[in-house]
């Protein structure tokens, strides 16, 4: 129980049976018993088990909506006591898994003034400061990944959405009407994002080319060209290329310079998915590790991984904003004719919508760009000392060291599925553990486990951590081979 409320406080207004209305000391109480509810989680983030605890205990959940006001207290007990506690710790430093994000504060804040204000930035007329705000914001980011002026962009919920409307823009620059003899190229190691949404946007699996990589994990750009020679062969229209700036499995970064001449020779559009990777361009010191990546035609960005904040804001690029403008472009009876500024819903496939420029804007002014560049330099720096460490333990391949934060490596043993069985006790045992959470990927016939620093919250810390509990786990499962 805290200081602001009593265990059945309702907050409503008795008196009036139709008011959805707050009184303002109710909308006060209830805001500082979730705020102070939140300050407890956050003080003890480092404390929870790294991966999160089993969910196996929970009974299922179908209970119909009370029809009477229920205490506050009571919901926040079971989200932050039960609920929480029971999903995998997105939050912590100790995780390393996936790609992680964290959720920095400020957007958090953002959220709760946009959604308070509740203003409608799905048209530019409709709140046109704050919609600047955003196409500001946008411009950020434009600048960020050096693409021109003629750049137009838009929030996405997540870096599936952006790639998605990139292959939408691709598809009806080149293809228009011909969408069934389009053909799609990306490598093996993409997200599988990319072919649900070569699928959502009309292009079938089977006009989908998987193109093989090298063994640093990068596509074989002489592998693209070759493809594209044999289906143009066999009638069929190759447009558009997906390479990967930091993949999901092992975080290789395509050789983008290389694929953006491909694509300029072959009249095809070249989409960068940088949901992973696309960020650590911010720093000038790193762009080198992304060449060629402002050359793209469009780009994706995932601020709520690369930008460390909270789930459900994403965003893609598009060089030639025209492109974006015409997959979504459309006027309506009830709205006033549009003109020339930036609209969201010109630009993508929302009108109705959230307002996540502001999480960025918000983030942004908070911290400043100088310390936000320093912690995206900071979690490479934290990944390649840590490989470093991991890579000099006996019986570890380190497969793929950095190329941004992420690295995977296996256990080596007598044959590939003892090695790979070793890998995933490795992965157990680490789990268990509970003070980091890393996940594995399979590639080739190969399990690995990789490590992905990427939450603001991870620090030296975790990674010491990191490194003792893979050595750890790695002398007992050579142990007990
Ligand atoms: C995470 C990821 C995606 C998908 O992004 P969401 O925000 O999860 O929709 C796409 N591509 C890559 C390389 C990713 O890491």
């Amino acid at each position: 129980m805290n200081v602001f409320g009593s265990a059945t406080m309702t907050f409503i207004d008795p008196l009036d049976p139709v008011s959805l209305e707050l009184p303002v000391d109710s909308m006060r109480s209830m805001a500082f018993a979730a705020v102070a509810r939140v300050l407890d989680h956050l003080g003890r983030v480092g404390e929870q088990h790294a991966a999160g605890l089993s969910a196996a205990d929970l009974a299922p959940m179908h209970a119909a909506p009370p029809e009477e006001p229920t205490p506050l207290e009571s919901f926040l007990d079971d989200f932050f006591d039960e609920w929480v506690p029971r999903a995998l710790t997105t939050n912590g430093p100790g995780y390393l898994a996936y790609i992680p994000g964290g959720g920095v504060f400020p957007a958090a804040i953002a959220d709760l003034l946009s959604n308070t204000t509740n203003r409608f930035t799905g048209a530019g007329f409709a709140a046109p400061p704050l919609v600047a705000l955003e196409a500001n914001v946008l411009e950020w980011f434009r600048d960020g990944m050096l693409f021109p002026e003629t750049t137009r962009g838009v929030f996405t919920t997540g870096g599936s959405m952006a790639n998605f409307n990139a292959i939408l823009c691709a598809r009806e620059r080149h293809l228009g009407a011909e969408i069934r003899r389009g053909v799609l190229y990306t490598s093996t190691q993409a997200h599988h994002s990319v072919k649900k949404s070569a699928r959502l946007a009309g292009i079938m699996g089977d006009r989908v080319r998987a193109i093989a990589v090298d063994e640093t994990f990068r596509l074989r750009p002489d592998l693209l060209v070759h493809a594209i020679a044999e289906d143009r062969k066999a009638g069929l229209l190759p447009f558009a290329v997906v390479s990967n700036a930091g993949t999901t499995n092992t975080g290789a970064v395509d050789p983008l310079d290389a694929i953006a001449d491909v694509a300029r020779d072959e009249a095809i559009w070249h989409h960068v998915d940088g949901a992973y990777g696309a960020f650590f361009h911010l720093c000038p010191e790193l762009r080198s590790l992304l060449s060629g990546l402002s050359r793209a035609d469009s780009v994706t960005l995932d601020p709520h991984k690369g930008l460390f904040l909270p789930y459900g804001t994403g965003a893609l690029l598009v060089r030639d904003g025209r492109a974006l403008r015409a997959v979504h472009s459309e006027s309506a009876e009830y709205f006033p004719e549009r003109g020339d500024e930036y609209d969201p819903s010109q630009y993508g496939p929302d009108l109705s919508r959230g307002f996540p420029g502001l999480r960025v804007w918000l983030t942004v002014h908070t911290f400043g760009m100088k310390r936000i560049r320093a912690a995206i330099a900071d979690k490479r720096a934290l990944a390649c000392s840590a490989a470093a460490r991991i890579a000099a333990l006996p019986g570890i391949v380190m497969l793929a060291p950095p190329q941004l934060s992420l690295f995977a490596f296996y256990l080596e043993g007598p044959s590939l599925e003892e090695e790979n069985r070793m890998t995933r006790a490795l992965l157990e045992r680490v789990a268990e553990r509970g003070r980091v959470y890393l996940t594995g990927c399979s590639t080739g016939g190969r399990f690995l486990a990789r490590v992905c620093v990427m939450s603001f919250r991870t620090r030296q810390a975790s990674m010491d951590a990191c490194v003792e509990d893979v050595a750890e786990a790695a002398r007992i499962a050579r142990a007990t081979r």
